[in-house]
C-alpha cells in the first residue's frame, strides 16, 4: 500500500484534499487526528477514525524498539569526512549517518561548499572517509554545480594517487529542483523511492542534502497568523527527513539562513530561520561564520553527544582542507 487512494474510504477526490492540506503520504495520515482529517478533506468523524486506523497499520510506524535493537541500529552508524580535520574532530570524526545536521549562517557563509564537498566525500572508499555511497540534492537556491563537484573530485588527487573521474562523481549525485515548499516536500517522499531502489546496488544512497530546507518556506509564509501553519509543515517535512535517515542509514544533511534579529543589542544579532522546529530535530546544529581570507569558523552548537566548541578550516578551490 503506497498510495492514500489505497486507504479504505478514500477516493480520489479526497485523495486531492489531503495532499492538499499536507497529508502526502501515508504516514502523514498515520499520525494525523480525526479532528484534522475532518477539517482537511470533509469526511465525517468515523470515516476519518478508520482512515487513521487503516493507514497505521499500514504505515508500520510501530513506535517502540528495544533497547538492543537501537544499539544494533547505531552499530551500523557510519561517518563521513568533511575533508578538513579541524571539522571532523569538532564533529566526532566527522559528519554521522541517522542523524540530521543543521549548517545554518549568513549567505555566503560557506554552506553551499561544505554541502557539495559531503556530496563528493560520501562517495569515497572508508579508508579515505567516506561510505561507498551516492547522495541525493534537492536544491530550493539553484545553486547545485556539477563544475564545482568537478574541481573537488579534481582536489582529490592531491590527497590519494587514484585516477579520480568527475565523471564517476557525478553519476551518484542525484539532483532536484524544489520549486516551492510543497514541491520540496514531494521531493523529500520521491526521494525515499529512489533510495529503495538503490539499497542493494554498489552505491546505495547515504546522504540526503535539502539546500536550503528553510527558504521556501520563509518566502510563502509571510506574518504572524500562517506562522503555526508553516511550523507544521515544515516539521512534518524534517520528520520524513529523519525518517529517511533511519532506514536508509542515511546523513541528512539541511542548510538553514540566518535572519536579522534587529531587537538584539547584545550578542551574536543573527537567528537561524525554523525556530523550535528546527531546533528540536537537527541532531547537530553548525553555525559557520566567515573569518579571514578562505577561512572559516564552524561552531558546534546543541549537540547529544559532544561538547560544543569551534573548528577552523578554509574553502579552497580544491575543496574543503584545514
Ligand atoms: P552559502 O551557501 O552559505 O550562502 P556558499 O557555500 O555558496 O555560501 O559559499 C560561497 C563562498 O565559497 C564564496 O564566497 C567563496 O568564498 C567560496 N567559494 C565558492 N566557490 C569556490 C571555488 N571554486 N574556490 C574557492 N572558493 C570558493
Ligand atoms: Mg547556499
Amino acid at each position: 500500500m503506497k498510495l492514500l487512494e489505497d486507504l479504505p474510504g478514500v477516493g480520489p477526490a479526497t485523495a486531492e484534499k489531503l495532499r492538499e492540506a499536507g497529508f502526502t503520504t501515508i504516514e502523514a495520515v498515520a499520525v494525523a487526528s480525526p479532528g484534522e482529517l475532518v477539517a482537511a478533506a470533509e469526511v465525517g468523524e468515523a470515516t476519518a477514525a478508520k482512515i487513521i486506523a487503516a493507514a497505521r497499520e499500514a504505515a508500520d510506524i510501530g513506535g517502540f524498539e528495544t533497547g538492543d535493537q537501537v544499539l544494533e541500529r547505531r552499530k551500523l552508524v557510519g561517518k563521513i569526512t568533511t575533508g578538513s580535520r579541524n571539522f571532523d574532530e569538532l564533529l566526532g570524526g566527522g559528519m554521522e549517518t541517522q542523524a540530521i545536521v543543521e549548517l545554518y549562517g549568513e549567505f555566503g557563509s560557506g554552506k553551499t561548499q561544505v554541502a557539495h564537498q559531503l556530496a563528493v566525500n560520501v562517495q569515497l572508499p572508508p579508508e579515505l572517509g567516506g561510505l561507498n555511497g551516492s547522495a541525493i540534492i534537492i536544491d530550493t537556491e539553484n545553486t547545485f554545480r556539477p563544475e564545482r563537484i568537478s574541481q573537488m573530485v579534481m582536489g582529490l588527487r592531491a590527497i590519494d594517487d587514484r585516477e579520480w573521474r568527475p565523471e564517476d562523481f557525478l553519476k551518484n549525485i542525484h539532483v532536484a529542483r524544489a520549486y516551492n515548499s510543497n514541491h520540496q516536500i514531494l521531493l523529500a517522499e520521491s526521494a525515499m523511492e529512489l533510495a529503495e531502489s538503490l539499497r542493494e546496488t554498489e552505491h546505495p544512497v547515504r546522504l540526503l542534502i535539502v539546500d536550503s530546507v528553510t527558504a521556501h518556506f520563509r518566502a510563502e509564509y509571510v506574518g504572524r497568523g500562517t506562522l503555526a501553519d508553516r511550523q507544521q509543515k515544515l516539521n512534518k517535512h524534517l520528520h520524513d527527513l529523519m525518517r529517511f535517515a533511519d532506514l536508509n542509514n542515511a546523513l541528512i544533511l539541511v542548510t538553514n539562513q540566518v535572519m536579522a534579529k534587529p531587537d538584539t543589542f547584545f550578542g551574536d544579532p543573527t537567528k537561524p530561520v525554523g525556530g523550535h522546529v528546527l531546533g528540536h530535530t537537527a541532531t547537530f546544529r553548525v553555525y559557520l561564520r566567515k573569518s579571514k581570507g578562505d577561512k572559516r569558523i564552524a561552531r558546534l552548537v546543541d549537540s547529544p553527544s559532544m561538547p560544543d566548541g569551534e573548528a577552523v578550516f578554509s574553502v579552497t578551490m580544491e575543496g574543503l582542507r584545514d
